[in-house]
């Protein structure tokens, strides 16, 4: 069975238990704030489990890429030296949300695996989760009496808490779960050792496939466990894995879901693939998995990058190029050859690689060329600490010194390692991860922040978004929490109905207030400082006072209310960034995609994959384009509710990496220029805008350019600023026609005029030569020929004339030995001459002699054999200093 049938008749399967099958979350977890990547199946329905939202049906099924590299989840470091766990993995998935529980569960799933896959039973084991006495949960006695009659007794294995009792955070859903395990070995192995004891004791062929999770209590901040009302199934089973299995493979690399990256590895590094436990083996499946976890996070939007989880990203590419270059002798880019072949395995089940695959590969590549070189920097500082160590008598490289060169250079501690083994040195590794250990505690300590328990005020099922309509509502408050982070202490407010816009889709939330009343009276008003999601919760962020948990719970209403001129000067940008990707389009191409936005009321920002700079001529056609479409007036088009196969035939510009659920929003200003799926606000007609200017245009990332613009009052504000320049311009050069001319004269004017100081200068210094020549005296030496002798104080407008002076009367007169001091703008300068004869019979330098001199001036210098100067810092001992020259030259 290939790896595209097994994921298709898991999927028929649960369809035809009437299951909707939807599609995959991207890889970055979105208005999830706990959450970097999706790291399980269930991580797009948290929401669901939490009471938040209704889902879109009581069953259903998916195959959802994960990403164990972050986080409770991080697999990373065993990925490649095992030959199961990956970076990114397909989780295959099927969920009740208060609908079917243990039993549905656990027959389906044996169905599936024995009948469906035709796994034989012999090889399978299962879990039950045993109890924990300190938590208060029994013996899974349910799921017990469930698998005993199909797999029977001595087939189950009591797991503890740590493998079996499956828990989403700190708080929230959790409870029991059943996993099933598969024993791949040979016969001889297993005649040798039952498989049972080998469940859950890290080998390779013995490995977990499916995890059954039920779900039915509720963690709270202190600890305790409550039952939770409706109790949910959550599966998830590595499909990877489940291809190993079913192939009869003894390693997930094995398989024909990597078997197609591994051949084009052994193509371009001109080395087989053994399936063993050494290094090159290693190195080609680091490379085929983390190809794929750094494509699939490329296509749903995120980039290499210094911050968050565009670092995890930048990191995972780094390690898969430094295994190459270590182990498989790889030095120029070959990650990005990879991607081809993965997207054509993937086109049908994830497309969005496929649409973005030259844009993937041309990211990738652009990183590899700029890794490698860093490589090479890393090592040429290496070799300087080794021969520096080496010279000290040292064998051991800090620790300190090795968290360094992987911080700084990005030079990871392995290949240091590596390397400092081949001079025979060694690595201080305790140090080093101490180093590690302490940044962690620094970035974790960053970014904690402490919640308190939800406390419920009223009861309601649904949170309504009236945002779009109106400015203002009456609204209920549904339950609050305080917080405490870096800001200090902050209240989070739920309310049943709101026209807060919550911080999405690269609009910034709303601000404005609540006025809480207890029947007709005022009793208090509380700020919206911001408004954010917490998965698809409203979150009203509100400034902390004394008593407000009595306001909170005393208001029977609350009348909330936006900031209007923050959200329509917002409206404004946002409808302009439409506008503005519809004309990047038209004037750039097609290839132009949305990569990120920033929509607030003071500005807009964009970035869009693009290859090269964005030229004058281009921006200024594309701002023209905009404006036009502002005058033109055209009103807003907003759909709500669209089926998403209905908004792609409107043609809405799809965005990848962005999860719609099956309705979408689309707003349209005129279909045949910009339809778009967005939550965003937006202005009534694109007149309101009034006015589009560009403020930058620069480079974000590799093969990804951003433009800023203002529009209405701050692209009025910015013309006024100009404008306001231009005229003081205007009056500072007396109210020329044109003030470019005049500016341009002024330049012309200022050049000639320097031209003339240059001459006038030249020829004052000529003067002084020529004074200067008859100034020369004659030194005789016993018994040989003498030398030429010239000491004075001169008047020379910069050092370089006076260099060249001392130059000029070298050329006039034989054998010169000359120190000359000059004031320039009350420095004292020196230069010294000297003739070969000096140097050579008297063994004289001019080096030494001008900083000899320059003492007396409280200053220093230098320079070759025959010609040095020296600058200083007391003028008053200049004379002294000739006078010494005088002596020293005699
Ligand atoms: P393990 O103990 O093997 O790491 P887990 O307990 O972390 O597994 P779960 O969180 O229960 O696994 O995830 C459900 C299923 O996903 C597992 O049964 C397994 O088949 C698969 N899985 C988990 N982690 C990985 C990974 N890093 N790579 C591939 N498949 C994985
Ligand atoms: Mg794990």
């Amino acid at each position: 069975m290939t790896s595209h049938e097994i994921r298709r008749h898991f999927l028929d399967f649960f369809q035809s238990k009437q299951h909707l099958i939807v599609a995959s979350a991207p890889l970055v977890a979105k208005n999830d704030p706990t959450l970097m990547f999706n790291n399980s199946g269930m991580a797009q329905f948290k929401d669901f489990f939490l009471g938040n939202g209704t889902p879109p049906s009581k069953r259903v099924a998916d195959t959802q890429k994960c990403l164990r590299v972050s986080g409770k989840h991080n697999d990373l470091e065993d990925v490649g030296f095992d030959t199961y766990h990956h970076t990114m993995f397909e989780m295959l998935g099927n969920w009740s949300f208060g609908d079917y529980f243990k039993k549905e569960a656990i027959t389906w799933a044996w169905e599936l695996l024995t009948e469906v896959y035709k796994l034989p039973k012999d090889r399978l084991y299962v879990s039950v989760f045993q109890g924990d006495a300190k938590d208060n949960v029994p013996f899974d006695q349910e799921a017990f009496d469930l698998w005993k009659p199909i797999v029977g007794e001595d087939r189950i294995i009591y797991g503890n808490k740590k493998d079996n009792f499956w828990e989403m955070g700190d708080t929230g859903p959790c409870g029991p779960c059943s996993e099933i395990h598969v024993d791949l070995r040979t016969p001889e192995e297993i005649a040798e050792k039952s498989g049972k004891e080998l469940v859950n004791a890290d080998h390779p062929q013995v490995v977990e496939i499916w995890n059954l999770v039920f779900m039915q209590f509720n963690r709270k901040a202190d600890g305790s466990l409550e039952p939770l009302p409706a109790r949910h199934v959550d599966t998830g089973m590595g499909f990877e894995r489940l291809c190993m299995a079913i192939q009869n493979k003894r390693s997930n690399y094995d398989t024909d879901v990597f078997t197609g990256t591994i051949n084009v590895i052994e193509e371009i590094s001109g080395i087989a693939y053994t399936a063993g436990t050494g290094m090159t083996d290693v190195a080609m499946r680091v490379i085929a998995d983390h190809i794929r976890a750094v494509s699939f996070a490329i296509a749903d939007g995120l980039v290499p990058s210094n911050a968050k989880a565009g670092y995890v990203i930048r990191r995972i590419l780094r390690r898969a190029i430094r295994y190459g270059y270590s182990y498989l002798n790889l030095t120029e880019p070959f990650m990005t050859k990879l991607v081809p072949t993965l997207a054509t395995q993937f086109a049908d089940v994830f497309p969005e690689l496929t649409a973005q695959r030259d844009f993937v590969a041309t990211v990738i590549r652009e990183e590899e060329i700029s890794f490698l070189r860093t490589l090479g920097t890393g090592l040429g500082r290496l070799d300087q600490i080794i021969g520096q160590l080496t010279t000290e008598g040292k064998t051991e490289i800090p620790g300190e010194t090795v968290f360094e060169l992987n911080d700084t250079f990005g030079f990871p501690a392995d290949l240091t390692a590596l390397i400092a083994r081949e001079k025979r040195l060694t690595i201080d590794e305790a140090g080093f991860s101490k180093a590690l250990q302490e940044q962690k505690a620094r970035s974790r300590k960053d970014a904690s922040s402490l919640a308190g328990d939800w406390i419920d005020v009223n009861e309601t099922d649904r949170v309504e978004f009236v945002g779009y309509d109106q400015p203002e509502a009456y609204a209920q408050i549904v339950k609050y929490r305080k917080i405490q982070n870096k800001q200090g202490t902050q209240v989070q407010v739920v309310l049943d109905k709101t026209p807060f816009y919550a911080e999405s889709g690269g609009q910034i939330g709303d601000t404005g207030t609540l006025e809480l009343f207890a029947g007709s009276d005022q009793i208090g008003t509380l700020t919206v400082l911001d408004t954010k999601k917490e998965n698809d919760l409203t979150i009203h962020i509100v400034q902390d006072v004394m008593g407000i948990d009595e306001l909170l719970t005393e208001a029977d209403s609350v009348y909330a209310v936006i900031n209007t001129t923050r959200r329509g000067l917002t409206s404004s940008n946002h409808s302009a960034t439409h506008l503005l990707h519809a004309a990047l389009r038209d004037v750039l191409g097609t290839h132009v995609g949305q990569k990120g936005s920033y929509v607030g009321p003071d500005a807009l920002r964009f970035d869009f994959s693009h290859f090269s700079k964005v030229t004058d001529e281009q921006l200024a056609e594309v701002e023209r384009i905009v404006n036009e479409k502002i005058r033109e007036d055209i009103k807003l088009d907003e759909k709500r509710n669209v089926p998403i196969g209905q908004a792609k035939e409107l043609g809405a510009t799809a965005l990848f990496g962005e999860k719609y659920g099956d309705f979408v929003r689309v707003i349209t200003f005129d279909p045949n220029y910009s339809v778009e799926l967005c939550g965003g606000t937006h202005v009534p007609a694109t007149g309101h805008i009034g006015l589009f200017k560009f403020t930058g245009e620069g480079s974000v990332s590799t093969g990804i350019r951003r433009v800023e613009a203002k529009t209405s009052k701050g692209a009025e504000a910015l013309v006024n600023e100009q404008m306001a320049v231009v005229s003081e311009l205007k009056e500072l050069l007396k109210a020329p026609k044109d003030v470019v001319k005049a500016v341009q004269s002024l330049l012309d004017e200022r050049t000639a005029l320097q031209k003339q100081v240059e001459a006038l200068q030249n020829e004052k210094v000529q003067q002084l030569k020529n004074q200067l020549l008859g100034k020369i005296e004659a030194v005789n030496h016993n018994g040989g020929p003498g030398h030429s002798r010239l000491v004075e104080r001169v008047e020379v407008p910069n050092a370089d004339a006076l260099k060249q002076l001392a130059y000029d009367l070298k050329a006039k007169v034989d054998n010169l030995a000359l120190v000359l001091g000059a004031d320039i703008n009350g420095k004292p300068q020196l230069a010294v001459m000297l003739p070969d004869s000096l140097i050579q019979d008297k063994k004289l330098n001019a080096g030494q002699v001008v900083k000899e001199l320059a003492k007396n001036i409280k200053g220093g210098g230098g320079g070759q054999p025959f010609f040095a100067t020296a600058g200083g810092t007391d003028l008053s001992g200049l004379d002294a200093a000739l006078a010494q020259g005088k002596e020293l030259l005699g």
